[in-house]
């Protein structure tokens, strides 16, 4: 979003334009931005086979699967039915990897009978397709390095207590039901959490899986996962991609080399790519004027945009209705019958009932983590994509509330 002319715009549309033809609340993605980040992830690791697995749970839209799918990326799938809407947006069951935790048997071997690449997260799981495919279906192996990364330890995946992945203190175990069931290991995997703050953390994460590759010899890919950290507040340090791409591609290309065979590698970046496409638009309801704040209650809340409130997350909030606007502090609350504040003590334009605010960084963990808590509707989704405005998923109405409701005789 720029600021031109005295009017926020993307790709040169006015953003209250956008606002006022789909209504508030309202998702916007700007394609262009999805696409120079594939593009800088790309350019990163020139000199590698890489391979992006966009996580679609970040923003499961069909839509912005297509998009991903028309600019080379694969996709990395938490459940069956991620799977079934990649594969409905045209990408084909070798683009996909499963990555499922703690799911039972059956649906994994439904991953299996779709044709999707596995990856197994658990010793037991790992046993029983072992029993069932032997050799003849290949597979990843999800490993924990327990390092400790990330943020917090509620998006941090790799440390000690996590549920994610197989302990690298159980490697022995591991390999004898490797080896004694003649699985096909073709990838190993690794995902740490959100929001690593530098290379030396993929370095580190790095070095200990090419320590247990050599226990592997039939692996095509290296999967380092995701983490990479985007920028909420104007000087949050972010990943510096271009010097990731310098260090780890020299650490990989030299483990190829000691493997004996150039293997791909690869990423399943979620927020990194769609993160910073994303503003979520919300009208101002109601000024309040408190001893203690001024409160901005919107018509959105914990219900659309969940990651302040989950995770104390820190979302920049810009009052798009009026640039020119002197500054005053606002507490950016919703409209929800819990404690739903977007941001606390924040430096607005001067705030009116009816102005429109575009709460930032929503395209990742936004939509996707939305629900119709107080029995609202999910907001619309709009993508921005070759300088037009497109309605990509329509705002729910109250036959969504009471789809899948049956009614008694009382
Ligand atoms: C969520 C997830 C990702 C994406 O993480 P981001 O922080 O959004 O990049 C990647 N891989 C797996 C297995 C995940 O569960």
């Amino acid at each position: 979003m720029e600021l031109k002319n005295d009017t926020y715009q993307l790709q040169g549309l006015n953003v209250t334009d956008i606002a006022k033809e789909f209504g508030t609340p309202v998702y916007v993605y700007n394609a262009d931005k999805i696409v120079s980040q594939l593009q800088n992830l790309k350019n990163a690791f020139s000199n590698q086979e890489l391979k992006i697995k966009y996580a679609a749970k970040a923003l499961t839209n069909i839509s912005i699967l297509k998009l991903m799918k028309k600019h080379g990326a694969g996709v990395d799938v938490v459940s069956i039915q991620e799977a079934q809407l990649a594969l409905k947006a045209g990408f084909t069951p070798d683009e996909i990897l499963f990555t499922p935790n703690c799911v039972s048997f059956a649906e994994l071997q439904q991953g299996v009978d779709m044709g999707l690449i596995i990856n197994i997260d658990n010793i037991s799981i790992l046993e029983q397709f072992g029993h069932k495919y032997r050799s003849s279906v290949p597979c990843c192996i999800r490993l924990n390095p327990h390092i400790m990364a990330g943020g917090n330890a509620k998006i941090s995946t790799g440390h000690g207590d996590s549920k994610f992945g197989i302990s690298i203190y159980q490697l022995p175990h591991l390999l004898r039901v490797v080896n004694t069931n003649d699985i096909h290991v073709v990838g190993l995997h690794m995902h740490t959490g959100s929001d690593i703050l530098d290379a030396e953390v993929f370095l580190k994460m790095a070095e200990i899986l090419f320590g247990v590759a050599g226990d592997f010899p039939d692996l095509e890919f290296i999967d380092f996962g995701s983490g990479f950290k985007v920028g909420y507040k104007p000087n949050d340090i972010v990943t510096n991609v271009y010097d990731l791409g310098v260090k780890l591609g020299k650490a990989f290309d030299k483990f190829c080399e000691a493997y004996g065979r150039k293997l791909e590698m690869w990423f399943e970046p979620g927020k990194y790519l769609v993160s910073e496409s994303g503003y979520f638009l919300v009208s101002a309801n109601v000024i309040k004027t408190t001893p203690a704040t001024v409160f901005v209650g919107v018509d959105s809340g914990m219900n659309h945009l969940l990651r302040p409130m989950m995770y104390d997350a820190h979302h920049e909030i810009v009052n798009v209705s009026n640039p020119k606007g002197i500054q005053r502090v606002y507490s950016i609350v919703g409209y929800i019958c819990e404690t739903d504040t977007f941001g606390w003590d924040r430096k607005l334009n001067e705030v009116r009932e009816g102005d429109v605010l575009a709460i930032k960084n929503a395209g990742a963990y936004g939509f996707s983590m939305s629900s119709n808590y107080n029995s609202r509707y999910r907001p619309a989704e709009v993508l921005v994509y070759e300088g037009k405005a497109h309605l990509i998923r329509e705002r729910e109405t109250m036959d969504d509330i009471l789809r899948n409701q049956v009614e008694i005789e009382i």
